[in-house]
């Protein structure tokens, strides 16, 4: 660690002694790749900066929510004229109105939504509801597939094949996750097998039309239409998790390119602006089972809060024009085809993929199409790949199995920037190697 993040250092030793392992989320430890994480005092446009005084290019994007950059005015406008009027109400307000009106403008297959404060939320909700307008029990998850970490979703497949879930977090009871089936993502033969064994059992099927949290993985041809296609025969709630991908891909999320309609959306991350705020919401039948309408019990003090709806309302106003998805699949593109170019260049095994302002990379030999293939990625090159492109000011996950997310403030110069240093850092990778 350079002395110029000694602020940083001496901060995040201090905050051991407040939170665990120093953080108030996971993966900000830096476990996966080592080092301290420079600590975030501003962010502006497409840059964060530390508290040492280092600016950094900004690939993470708080995890995806950012895709107007940091603190854009209209965002930043919206929040502050809301906050002036009340933060909080516990109440119906005309801003969940205005929100909502936008999702459903882009996502009709919303036809009735409930506003929840974060991801986790929305698919705990989601399934609850699933089991409850079902009747029946079991669900189906995949592997790598992050949905947040409420208990029955913590669960991960041993040998990729349909098994009964395992805790994958102590605390985890297995009376909860025991009807968790976990199968390999992209393997329709796998879903195809456990619904004609226990069909009529399975209440619901989650999955990330594209996962991000795996590193980022599309689904391949006709496997999103096949799970529409099962479950409507089985009569499974079918539920896109979009929390990642949810107006990140494309304005109506990953249904929408590819043409599938699922019974429910899980939504967050970009919805709410940078503020807490996630919804889930679908079928009108399904969704009218939801209390007070119906007997699925969900609630929350803070659902709707009146400046995540407005900072969230003025984020998707901006991705309205058409022109904000065109300039995000062009940064991204053009940021994994120079990628993809340069791997080729050093001899570099990098596998890469990106839709609209999400992109994801892998030190793998092969192309990635499930968990197992994930797994096979160099992590240690990465944590390499990580530090150097950190140390020249460019800030990607810390970890291999996340997506890097572009924003709209990110300009075409900035992308040549990245590639330039990624060219450096590659060189320095393949001559590691030899
Ligand atoms: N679902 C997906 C696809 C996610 O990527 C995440 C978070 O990264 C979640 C759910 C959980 O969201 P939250 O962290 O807001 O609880």
């Amino acid at each position: 660690m350079s002395s110029i993040n000694i602020k940083s250092v001496d901060w995040f030793g201090r905050a051991q002694n407040f939170f665990p392992g120093g953080v108030n989320s996971p993966v900000r430890a830096f476990k996966a790749v080592g080092g301290v994480p420079p600590v975030l005092a501003k962010g502006e446009g497409p840059y964060v900066h530390d508290i040492d005084g280092n600016r950094y290019l900004d690939f993470v994007g708080s995890w995806g929510p950012l895709i107007a950059g940091h603190a854009h005015p209209d965002v930043v406008e919206a929040a502050i004229k809301a906050i002036r009027s009340g933060s909080s109400f516990g109440a119906p307000t005309p801003a969940e109105l205005e929100l909502a009106e936008l999702i459903k403008k882009a996502i009709p297959a919303m036809e009735l939504l409930r506003f929840v404060s974060s991801g986790t939320e929305a698919t705990m909700s989601a399934l609850r509801l699933a089991r409850g307008f079902t009747g029946r029990e079991k669900i189906i998850k995949f592997a790598g597939c992050y949905h947040g970490h409420a208990d029955l979703l913590l669960a991960q497949a041993g040998s990729g094949v349909a098994t009964l879930g395992l805790p994958d977090s102590p605390g985890v009871p297995r009376a909860v996750t025991q009807d968790t089936i976990v199968l390999p993502f992209n393997d329709l033969t796998a879903v195809e097998e456990v619904f004609a064994r226990q069909g009529r059992e399975i209440a619901a099927l989650i999955v990330e039309p594209i996962a991000g949290n795996m590193g980022m993985v599309m689904p391949q041809a006709g496997y999103l239409a096949g799970l529409r296609r099962l479950t409507e025969q089985a009569e499974v709630v079918l539920i896109f998790d979009e929390v990642m991908t949810g107006f990140r891909v494309a304005r109506g999320s990953a249904q929408a390119l590819f043409g599938i309609t699922p019974d429910l959306t899980c939504l967050g991350k970009v919805i709410g602006g940078g503020f807490p705020c996630a919804a889930f919401g679908g079928r009108r039948e399904i969704m009218q089972k939801l209390a007070p309408l119906g007997p699925v019990y969900q609630a929350g003090t803070l659902s709707g809060n009146p400046v995540a709806m407005a900072a969230g309302a003025a984020t998707l106003r901006l991705l309205e024009q058409d022109a904000a998805y065109k300039k995000l699949n062009q940064h991204s593109q053009h940021l994994t085809e120079g990628l993809a170019r340069l791997s080729k260049k050093y001899s570099l095994p990098l596998q890469v993929a990106q839709a609209g302002g999400m992109l994801g990379m892998f030190f793998a030999p092969r192309p990635v199409q499930n968990y197992d293939d994930a797994r096979t990625s160099d992590t240690k090159r990465y944590a390499r790949f990580f530090h150097e492109m950190l140390n020249r000011g460019f800030y990607f996950a810390p970890s291999q199995f996340e997506a890097a997310f572009v924003s709209l403030a990110h300009t075409s110069s900035q992308i040549d920037e990245t590639l330039a240093a990624a060219g450096e850092v590659l060189a320095l990778l393949a001559s590691a190697a030899e």
